[in-house]
């Protein structure tokens, strides 16, 4: 099974995309987890790819899709693949649509986990983190025995500076004008799947589930 995996930060797609892989077997191939192993290893792809993620902007098309192909051509993705990350644009999206024709891997879904927009901001913005051990709470949904300790080693529980409310609101207008157009150029193609993503977790996954084992 060949998919994508869309949503908004806070949508909860990273934990979607570990049931998925789990369930299914196919590998999670996402994109800015590939550059951020590069770029620890300091590789020459993690050279290239520095300067522009440490500012916030997109690598280059030659070397994302580059690196796309090449995941995309290994052995482990004969039984499919969830990609995540990508494409970002609609040159990347046709560029993908060659490389998958090439290696005989064409995409099934699309699947979308759509969150409403002040959802996600209430989401992010009520995350708190752990300063010793790094675990991740939440003040309303995930709270810590007492406020504002870690549960596990006492720790003082702090907001990550990109999880304030005007850092969280651009970079979830930025994101979702990003995918507007990626969206709509899956549903013209009918491959489309949007899932409810403003609900627990099992049940998130229930539905994407339930939606591939009918289509697929
Ligand atoms: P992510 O973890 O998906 O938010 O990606 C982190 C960073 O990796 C992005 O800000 C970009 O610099 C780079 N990146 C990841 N995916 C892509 C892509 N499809 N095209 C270009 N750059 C990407």
């Amino acid at each position: 099974m060949q998919l994508i995996l869309m949503g908004l930060p806070g949508a909860g797609k990273g934990t979607q995309a570990e049931e998925i892989n789990e369930k299914y077997g196919i590998p999670h191939i996402s994109t800015g987890d590939m550059f951020r192993l590069a770029i620890k290893e300091g590789t020459p792809l993690g050279k290239q790819a520095q300067g522009y993620m440490d500012e916030g902007a997109l690598v280059p098309d030659e070397v994302t899709n580059g690196i796309v192909e090449e995941r995309l051509s290994k052995d482990d993705c004969a039984k499919g693949y969830l990609l995540d990350g990508f494409p970002r644009t609609i040159p990347q999206a046709e560029a993908l649509d060659k490389i998958t024709t090439k290696l005989d891997r064409q995409l099934d879904y699309v699947i979308h986990v759509d969150v409403p927009e002040e959802k996600l901001l209430e989401r992010l913005t009520g995350r708190r983190v752990c300063s010793t051990c790094g675990s991740s709470y939440h003040i309303t949904y995930n709270p810590p025995k007492v406020e504002g300790v870690c549960d596990k080693d006492g720790g003082v529980l702090t907001q990550r500076d990109d999880d304030t409310a005007e850092t969280v609101q651009k970079r979830l207008t930025v994101n979702i004008e990003q995918a507007k157009p990626l969206l709509d150029f899956y549903k013209e193609k009918g491959i489309l799947i949007t899932i409810d993503g403003d609900q627990p977790i099992d049940k998130v996954f229930t539905d994407i589930q339930a939606k591939l084992d009918n289509e697929v």
